[in-house]
């Protein structure tokens, strides 16, 4: 089967849409239900309820207030599939689960005489409730989780080596934003995509290395140091068939910049490093074009930096970093954040 990314967005965008209308049709059919019984529903202090049921509504009610708090951040910082489907059936997909919380927290205010009396009922609200409590332990790790990076000060700050607006499909300092984070040398290493002004990062369909805004694009130094290493003559790779576990950084250039600091920029385009081995480079000097050799799924720019030389030394750590001076767009509009550490789905530019 042809990999094909334009597919891919679409079958995103069927299933946000059929999961959007399921989720609608049972906030609907809920609310239609409450509204019809209403007679048989009573507010949950006027009802006499036992404290089996008060304490599973109190459960279930601070289990929906945490899946609340999960819906951002998981449909919008963790999904990796954000990226690819189209903005719109997912803001009507977290539209709709935040309009079923909210209103389910409200009906947490109330009891159906059933609930009180009905056996098969309170095991079944019994079991939706220990189910709900999951989004406890999401919201408990993912959603702090998520937005922890090491502090500024031990954080090394870099020139931005792209230009325009880009989008990190891969960064932050846990496994769930960056799946770099699986490597302890590459632990805040960032995927970089370039954005159209569409905000999207290929055009056509996707299946050619061409169709991708960040290939050819130009790529420059983030800080001064010397060329320690480079590699170059790897082939462009086809769309999600850029396996090479022998070389995975495809064609790159490694700068040591600093005390046991050495910078890895991976997927270059082949014959376009502009530099030699033992060349000394300024920040913001034009280095190669970005491609899509080595290791990868499509046209993109990685960037880590470790503390020791050799690429994937089971021994180096990888240094947290940020680009100085980029505004940043992560949930709502354009920002100039003090600290303007990147998440997966963050868009920046400088
Ligand atoms: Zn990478």
């Amino acid at each position: 089967m042809e990999e094909n990314l334009q597919q891919f967005a679409q079958t995103y965008a069927q299933g946000l849409w059929i999961a959007s209308g399921i989720f609608a049709a049972l906030a609907l059919f809920r609310l239609v239900l409450v509204i019809k019984t209403k007679s048989q529903r009573a507010w949950i202090f006027k009802a006499k309820a036992d404290f089996f049921v008060i304490g599973l509504k109190v459960f279930f009610g601070l289990g929906l207030i945490a899946f609340l708090a999960d819906i951002p951040v998981w449909f919008l910082s963790v999904a990796q599939f954000r990226s690819v489907a189209p903005a719109l059936p997912l803001s009507v997909l977290i539209f709709v689960l935040a309009w079923l919380s909210v209103q389910e927290i409200i009906l947490c205010f109330t009891v159906s005489y059933t609930l009180i009396h009905q056996f098969i009922k309170r095991i079944l609200f019994f079991l939706v409730s220990i189910f709900c409590g999951s989004s406890f332990i999401l919201a408990a790790f993912i959603v702090p989780g998520t937005f922890l990076y090491p502090p500024q000060d031990s954080t090394i700050e870099l020139q931005m080596p792209v230009k325009g607006t880009w989008l990190a499909a891969n960064a932050g300092h846990q496994k769930w934003v960056n799946y770099h984070n699986n490597f302890p040398p590459q632990a805040f290493a960032i995927d970089m995509v370039k954005l159209n002004e569409a905000g999207r990062f290929f055009e056509n369909e996707g299946i050619d290395s061409s169709d991708f805004f960040s290939f050819g694009d130009s790529v420059f130094a983030p800080a001064s140091g010397y060329v320690y290493q480079l590699a170059d003559g790897f082939p462009t790779q086809q769309i999600y068939k850029g396996v090479d576990s022998i070389n995975p950084a495809g064609n790159f250039i490694q700068i040591h910049f600093g005390l046991n600091q050495y910078l890895f920029l991976a997927h270059l385009q082949a014959g376009s490093l502009q530099v030699a081995k033992g060349d000394s480079v300024q920040a913001g000097q034009f280095l190669a074009l970005a491609g899509n050799s080595g290791n990868t799924s499509f046209p993109h720019v990685h960037i880590h930096i470790q503390d020791k030389p050799v690429l994937n030394d089971s021994l180096a750590k990888g240094l947290p970093f940020v680009f100085k001076g980029i505004e940043r767009k992560r949930y709502l509009g354009w920002e100039k954040p003090a600290y303007p550490f990147l998440l997966r789905n963050d868009k920046f530019r400088n």
